[in-house]
C-alpha cells in the first residue's frame, strides 16, 4: 500500500458538475465549487456554472492552445502538484465524474501517489440529456433496458469495442455518448444488425445548456437531420421506441433550455 504523500491536508475531490444547467448541481458540488481553492474543469462544466466562480480560482484543463485535448498525464500531475501544496483541489467533470469521464483512472492516479480524494457524483447528460427533451430512457411500455455506449473509436482500431449487433439484438433504450462524428457508421451498423429503419432516434446537443437543440429522426433518416441542424458535439443520442414518444410528451412540456 502506497503511504499518504505529505499532503499537509490537501485534498482532491473529484466533482461532477451535471448535465450543465447550474440548478442541477448538488449542493455538495456548489459548496465545494464556492469554497475550493483551484477548480480544475473541462469544457463540458457549461458556461453558466462556469462563470459563477472566479476566473483566478479557474484553471481550464479541456482544451489548451489551438483546441488541442491536454493530456491526461497533465490533468493527474497537476491534481497532484496542488494537493501537495495543500490546496483543496475540486476536479469538475461535466455530468458524473465516471461515467465516460476518466474518473476512475484519476482515483487509481491519486491513490497512486498518496493523496486523499473524494467522488461527489451527478446528474449524467446520458439520462439528463434525453429526459429534458421529454423522452424517458426507460419506461414500462417501451424500454425495460438501457446501454450506455460510446461512438467514439480510435480509428487505429480494426475492431468496435461497441458490439452493436449485441446492441441491436439487445433492444430497449441505446445512449450513444461522443457520438456525433460517427453518427452515420453506427446508425448503419445497428440497421445492419437487424433494428428497422424507422426505429426512433433523437439527439439533444448542448442538453441543459441555454442554447439546447433537439433533433428527431429515424435510424435511416437522423444523419440528414443532424446535418440539416447543424448538431455539434456535445450531444447525446438516444435510439428506440422511447425516442418516438416525445411528440407527445411536448404538447405540454415546459422548457426553459430551448
Ligand atoms: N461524464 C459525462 C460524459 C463525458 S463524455 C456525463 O456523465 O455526462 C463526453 C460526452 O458526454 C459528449 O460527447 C456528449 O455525448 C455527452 N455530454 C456531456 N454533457 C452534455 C450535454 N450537456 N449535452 C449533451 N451531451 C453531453
Amino acid at each position: 500500500m502506497t503511504e499518504p504523500a505529505d499532503t499537509a491536508d490537501g485534498m482532491v475531490y473529484l466533482v461532477g458538475a451535471g448535465p450543465g444547467d447550474p440548478e442541477l448541481l448538488t449542493v455538495k458540488a456548489k459548496r465545494l465549487l464556492e469554497n475550493g481553492d483551484v477548480v480544475l474543469h473541462d469544457k463540458l462544466s457549461g458556461p453558466n456554472i462556469l462563470d459563477q466562480i472566479d476566473a483566478d480560482r479557474l484553471e481550464d484543463v479541456g482544451t489548451r492552445g489551438h483546441g488541442d485535448t491536454t493530456p491526461q498525464s497533465y490533468v493527474n500531475e497537476r491534481m497532484v502538484e496542488l494537493a501537495r501544496e495543500g490546496k483543496t483541489v475540486v476536479r469538475l467533470k461535466g455530468g458524473d465524474p465516471t461515467v465516460f469521464g476518466r474518473g476512475g483512472e484519476e482515483m487509481r492516479y491519486l491513490a497512486d501517489h498518496g493523496v486523499p480524494f473524494e467522488v461527489v457524483p451527478a446528474i449524467t447528460s446520458a439520462i439528463a440529456g434525453p429526459e429534458v427533451a421529454g423522452i424517458p430512457v426507460t419506461d414500462r411500455n417501451h424500454a425495460s433496458t438501457v446501454s450506455i455506449v460510446t461512438g467514439h473509436e480510435d480509428p487505429e482500431k480494426a475492431e468496435s469495442a461497441v458490439d452493436w449487433e449485441a446492441l441491436a439484438n439487445t433492444g430497449g433504450t441505446i445512449v450513444v455518448l461522443m457520438g456525433v462524428t460517427r453518427l452515420p457508421d453506427y446508425t448503419n451498423s445497428l440497421v445492419d444488425a437487424g433494428l428497422a429503419p424507422e426505429t426512433p432516434v433523437a439527439m439533444v446537443e448542448r442538453a441543459t445548456w441555454p442554447d439546447q437543440q433537439v433533433v428527431t429522426g429515424t435510424l435511416d433518416s437522423i444523419v440528414g437531420a443532424a446535418d440539416d441542424a447543424g448538431i455539434e458535439p456535445p450531444a447525446i443520442t438516444v435510439i428506440g421506441e422511447v425516442a418516438g414518444t416525445r411528440d407527445t410528451a411536448l404538447e405540454f412540456l415546459a422548457t426553459t433550455y430551448e
